[in-house]
Parts: C-alpha cells; sequence; structure tokens
C-alpha cells in the first residue's frame, strides 16, 4: 500500500482531496494491430500509477512525479499551457487535450503521482499516467467524460502533444480493462468485448534493454503498412481475410512492405481465433497462437531482437507454459507467457537463471493479475493509506 497522502502533504504541504489508480496494460495478442484497424487483446494489470491531487484557488497547476524526484515540482500556468521538455508533458497534453475538445478547467491543482510500473518497458506507463491524470481532473472539476472519451483524449494527448504515433489500445485498456478479464478491442469502431482468463497466470518477464531504433522503427513500420495498404486499395490492412490479402497482396513489390502487412493480417486473424479459444476455455490453443504471433513478429514485422526471442523460446519450453510471446512495440521491453496456475513458482526462478547465463544480467519477472481499469481510491484507514475501490 503506497501512502499517497502522506507524500502529497510532505510536497505540497496541504492534504489532497483525492486519489486514484490507473493501470499499465499487457497485451497478450494483436500486435501492430491497433494502427492499421484491426484488433488487440490487451488487459489492464494490477500494477499502474497512483495519483493524489487537490484543486487549487488560482489557476497554476503542479505537479511531482515520486519516480522523478530530481525534476522537484513542475508548475505551470494554465493559461500558458506549453511542451516542458520532461514526463510532465503527459499530464499536460492530457489537459491541453481536454481543452482542444472543449473542456475547460475552471482553476488549477496539485497533482502527485507514485508508480510501481517499470516505464518504457512496454507496459505503458505512459498511458496509465494520461489516463490517471484524465480520471482524476474528472473528478475534481465534475468534467462530463466517460471512460471511453477519457482513454481518446489520452490518445490524442501522446499523439499530439508527445509527438508518439501510438494506436488507442493502451490508453483504452489502461480506462477500460476488467479484473480477470482480457479486453478484445476494436481499433477501428472501439467496440470490445471481454474474455476470462479463467485459471491462468500471467508472467511478464522484462528484458531491461530498451534498443535505441525503436521510435524511428515504429514509424517505418507505420510507413510500410500504410504503402501495403494503398498499394491493396483497402480501407485498413485488418479489414482483409487471410484470403482476400493472398488474392491481393501480388500488387505489393517490395519485399519488407509485403511482409509487414502479412504479419498484420495473421495478427489480426490470430487475436479472433485466441479470443475464441479463451472463451471456450482453450488454454492450450490460445498459447499456440501467442507462441505463432511471436513468430510473426521477429520474421514478418522484425521488430523482435535477441533477448525477446531468448525469452520467449525458453518460456515456451518451460514446464506448464500456454505460450509466450513478445510483447508492445518490440525491440525490447518485455515478454507476456501464459501458464498453468501454480507453475509460476518454478518458472520465474529458471526463466531468471536461463537469462542470467546468456546475458549476464537477471531481468525483473512480474506475476501480474488482470484488473479493472482506472478508477477513484477511496480513503480506507485514517492514517491516509488509499485502497481501491
Ligand atoms: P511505456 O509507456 O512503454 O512505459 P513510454 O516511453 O511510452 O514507455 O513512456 C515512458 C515515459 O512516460 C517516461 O519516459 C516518462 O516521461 C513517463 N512516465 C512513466 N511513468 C512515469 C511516472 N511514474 N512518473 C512520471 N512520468 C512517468
Ligand atoms: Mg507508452
Amino acid at each position: 500500500m503506497q501512502h499517497l497522502m502522506t507524500g502529497f502533504e510532505t510536497v505540497f504541504h496541504t492534504p489532497p482531496e483525492a486519489a486514484c489508480f490507473a493501470p499499465g496494460r499487457v497485451n497478450l495478442i494483436g500486435e501492430h494491430t491497433d494502427y492499421n484497424g484491426g484488433h488487440v487483446l490487451p488487459c489492464a494489470i494490477h500494477l499502474g500509477i497512483r495519483c493524489a491531487a487537490a484543486r487549487r484557488q488560482d489557476r497554476v497547476l503542479r505537479f511531482f512525479s515520486r519516480s522523478y524526484p530530481e525534476t522537484g515540482v513542475i508548475s505551470v500556468s494554465l493559461d500558458a499551457l506549453h511542451t516542458l521538455n520532461c514526463w510532465a508533458d503527459y499530464p499536460v497534453g492530457v489537459i491541453r487535450s481536454f481543452e482542444a475538445f472543449g473542456y475547460r478547467l475552471p482553476g488549477g491543482a496539485d497533482l502527485y503521482f507514485t508508480s510501481d510500473l517499470p516505464d518504457g518497458a512496454g507496459l505503458s506507463s505512459s498511458a496509465a499516467l494520461e489516463t490517471a491524470t484524465g480520471v482524476m481532473l474528472r473528478y475534481l472539476f465534475s468534467l462530463p467524460l466517460t471512460q471511453q472519451e477519457l482513454a481518446v483524449l489520452g490518445q490524442f494527448a501522446e499523439n499530439r502533444f508527445i509527438g508518439v504515433n501510438c494506436g488507442i489500445m493502451d490508453q483504452f485498456a489502461s480506462a477500460m480493462g476488467k479484473s480477470g478479464h482480457a479486453l478484445l478491442l476494436d481499433a477501428h469502431t472501439l467496440s470490445y468485448q471481454y474474455a476470462p482468463l479463467g485459471d491462468a497466470a500471467l508472467v511478464i518477464v522484462n528484458s531491461g534493454v530498451r534498443h535505441s531504433l525503436a521510435a524511428s522503427a515504429y514509424n517505418d513500420r507505420r510507413r510500410e503498412c500504410e504503402s501495403a495498404r494503398s498499394l491493396m486499395k483497402v480501407p485498413t490492412l485488418c479489414s482483409l481475410t487471410e484470403e482476400d490479402f493472398d488474392s491481393l497482396s501480388g500488387r505489393i513489390t517490395d519485399g519488407s512492405c509485403l511482409r509487414r502487412a502479412r504479419h498484420t493480417v495473421t495478427e489480426n486473424s490470430r487475436t479472433l481465433a485466441a479470443v475464441q479459444a479463451l472463451t471456450r476455455g482453450d488454454k492450450q490453443a490460445f498459447g499456440r497462437l501467442m507462441n505463432a504471433s511471436h513468430a510473426s513478429l521477429r520474421d514478418d514485422f522484425e521488430v523482435s531482437c535477441q533477448e525477446l526471442d531468448f525469452l520467449a523460446e525458453t518460456a515456451q519450453g518451460l514446464a506448464g507454459v500456454y505460450g509466450s510471446r513478445m510483447t508492445g512495440g518490440g525491440f525490447g521491453g518485455c515478454t507476456v507467457s501464459l501458464m498453468e496456475r501454480g507453475a509460476e513458482q518454478a518458472f520465474i526462478p529458471a526463466i531468471q537463471e536461463a537469462y542470467r547465463q546468456r546475458f549476464h544480467v537477471t531481468p525483473a519477472v512480474y506475476s501480474v493479475t488482470a484488473c479493472d481499469g482506472a478508477k477513484m481510491l477511496s480513503p480506507e484507514h485514517t492514517d491516509g493509506a488509499f485502497s481501491v475501490t
């Protein structure tokens, strides 16, 4: 339990009015499909970002993150919102998005953040930060916004004010997750449904690597997908079945573009098959689809790296594991493995030891549970600790 109230008071010398929690997410399958109008299957996880906050009488916004104590308290006027070139651009970006959509804040606020999510590891700490900000401001200023709208405004903030051309998955999962369930999202229409995870265990292994080519490669992949889409003259790559794709793909002459498009189309069908497998409780079939997803990301989309390949392939061979794959944008970050409940006890030391022998570093491992999307917290104890309501 994190003592948000105490932390807030130490920094801002006044008690907070409210606290909230926004989860990170892990994507189980459906990678690089969201910006191609396809399906994704993430779940919100119990690791995330907590925020305590209070309104102010003036028009000043102040931010503090316990993860970035070196930046101290960051202040900005509500009347002169601008890019700060630091982490506070995420909460400021959310406020700028609110304003862009006509939701003006009547006054300032102090916001204090804590996190138990590794940042930059592909578990969407950025989306959690955006969603936490959105949920908190909605509460403080009684703004008439739904959870879905908060997700869209978070994505808008990241696209427009951070300059990251991400799809909607991360913010949607952080806002709309459901305890014990994965979330199938149609990124084109934003329609969604939940699928029960049953008693399977989810384990995330952090490779600890963050390759510098990630951002430029991401933009390259988006360009290649767009080029393939326009050559085939279809509204989105994921509007194609695999059969449609086979009949149209001759129009794509460039080998890289062809492979990127093939990954996208096959990944979308795997995601739809995976949700069916989950719904009928067939974890083995689900796991095979995860493994096939990893192979496609490695060979066709080419966004894996030797660390992720090693982790996924090692996990796939361990007892009780249904399936394992890289998760997130790629070039580092984490793998996700689905396994029989109880198998994680032997899995965790085995994968850590194998990785340590190969790469001389012990990877961080998170055994996670699927949880609800962002919500306000209520003070449970008089000592000021907050817990999820
Ligand atoms: P991911 O979303 O996969 O974790 P990103 O690169 O998209 O990685 O987002 C990471 C960025 O989000 C960090 O560099 C930082 O600016 C911001 N961020 C994440 N967690 C926090 C936090 N606890 N406090 C402040 N900023 C954070
Ligand atoms: Mg992010």
